[in-house]
């Protein structure tokens, strides 16, 4: 089957260079869950009457509400804001040669030789003794500090070369970089650690954090780059977080452009995904049917469970989610006959899983056939792909914990090349139709 670039008859692509912009700037400005969770409930200040949901800072429900909800159901796009990243550990912070490390705990899939030697920054909240929520950034602007995990010498690394990737930079090896000034400038008896006690000096003076703070904190390391066109032509954009902001982005721009609604039009932004859904902030909690209890009752329907059951067997869900591109180095791991190429569309994932769709919810014929349906009346460039070839590896999504409700669920998103990297790639083109594809499925 022919698949169709998303630049065929493209005469003019600012429309898609433009959205682009707008994107690249959300990117660049939330990093983090919480900083994502924000930035969206501004989005959708004064543009419309949204219920909205806001579940512990991390995670957001939003609905364009109608009575008909009863008869209608609900048309959903559910992505993640979580993004793989280096958490802080409880009691971080140790001097070894007279430099400050912080001990970490990485979140998520990562391939951490990756995380050696690139500048990172720190971003995340702390809970002082009194019980008072500091938001803390450092490392965004010009001017500020970053951080890194410095990797070996070249000259050195014989030994470290001959181990396997996944051997390669331990989890408990991923010490960051923190500081080398000492307070005492002569190493005295009973005035160990010298420049620690500078740190902590630091952190009590500019963001009066003392050392045990440190445990109630939720300190994320993230790449400290911005994301950029990548390309001659610039028809590319790098940068961290694509998976899945870029679904939790496009998702709410068609929210905010939806026009006509034939069902009530709804964006999930879970936390949680990267790391199996967990948590009463992910997929697999109570919070979809929670939201529809309340959202009933703020319509004046009562709230029965029969009620809820009725909206979630009438609802249907794209798991919005990026998916891996064909690699033109590696392209050996997928199969090129089922594979999703850049440039060539949103993506329509029937299934995802591992061993033999192993975790994976397995969308139903009938409602691929809907969505496909849906695509091509509003000219959608889409095409299909696979998470990998069969036995080669796999993964999941959050379309089995909505399936679990009774929802119907496809996963549909944009493929990604470098996926999980500290700098994934993705193409405008396919950016601009995930947009197009999640809105024609909203007003649907
Ligand atoms: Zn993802």
């Amino acid at each position: 089957m022919d698949k169709i670039s998303v630049w065929k008859n493209v005469d003019d692509k600012t429309t898609i260079y433009d959205f682009a912009d707008s994107y690249i700037d959300f990117l660049n400005a939330n990093k983090t869950e919480r900083e994502v969770v924000n930035a969206s409930i501004q989005m959708l200040k004064g543009k419309g009457d949204f219920f909205v949901r806001n579940i512990r800072k991390k995670a957001l429900v939003v609905a364009k509400p109608s009575k008909d909800i009863l008869s209608t159901g609900m048309r959903i796009i559910a992505a993640h804001i979580d993004v793989p990243r280096i958490d802080l550990k409880p009691t971080p912070l140790y001097e070894e040669q007279d430099l400050v490390l912080l001990k970490t705990h990485y979140y998520g899939g990562i391939r951490k030789y990756q995380w050696l030697s690139i500048p990172l920054s720190i971003h995340g909240v702390v809970v002082t003794k009194d019980e008072k929520v500091k938001e803390i950034v450092i490392g965004e602007d010009e001017g500020e500090p970053v951080f890194t995990i410095p990797d070996l010498l070249p000259h050195l690394s014989r030994e470290q070369q001959e181990k396997k990737i996944k051997e390669f930079a331990k989890g408990e090896e991923l010490n960051v970089l923190f500081g080398s000034y000492p307070k005492e400038k002569k190493k005295e008896k009973g005035k160990e650690n010298p420049v620690l006690k500078n740190i902590l000096d630091l952190l009590e003076s500019r963001y009066g954090i003392e050392e045990e703070d440190l445990i109630s904190a939720e300190l994320e390391l993230v790449p400290a780059w911005k994301a950029r066109n990548v390309g001659l032509d610039e028809s590319l954009i790098g940068g961290y977080g694509h998976d899945d902001r870029i679904c939790a982005y496009s998702a709410l721009k068609a929210l905010l452009s939806v026009e006509k609604m034939k069902k009530v039009p709804t964006v999930i932004l879970f936390d949680k995904e990267e790391i199996g859904s967990e948590g009463n902030t992910g997929a697999n909690s109570q919070i979809v049917t929670d939201f529809i209890m309340e959202l009933l009752e703020s319509l004046g329907i009562d709230p029965t469970y029969r009620n809820i059951r009725y909206v979630i067997e009438k609802s249907s869900v794209i798991s919005a989610d990026v998916t891996a591109g064909l690699h033109p180095t590696y392209p050996e791991v997928l199969d090129k006959y089922n594979a999703a190429k850049i440039g060539y569309g949103i993506v329509l994932t029937k299934y995802t899983g591992h061993g033999g769709k192993g975790g994976s919810s397995d969308a139903h014929a009938e409602f691929v056939g809907e969505v496909r349906g849906i695509y091509n009346k509003a000219d959608v460039r889409w095409q299909t792909g696979e998470l990998g070839k069969v036995d080669l590896g796999g993964g999941g999504t959050v379309a089995k914990f909505l399936a679990q409700l009774g929802l119907q669920v496809i996963d549909s998103g944009p493929p990604l090349l470098a996926m999980h990297s500290p700098f994934e790639i993705v193409s405008k083109g396919d950016l601009f139709h995930t947009y197009k594809g999640y809105k024609a499925f909203l007003e649907g």
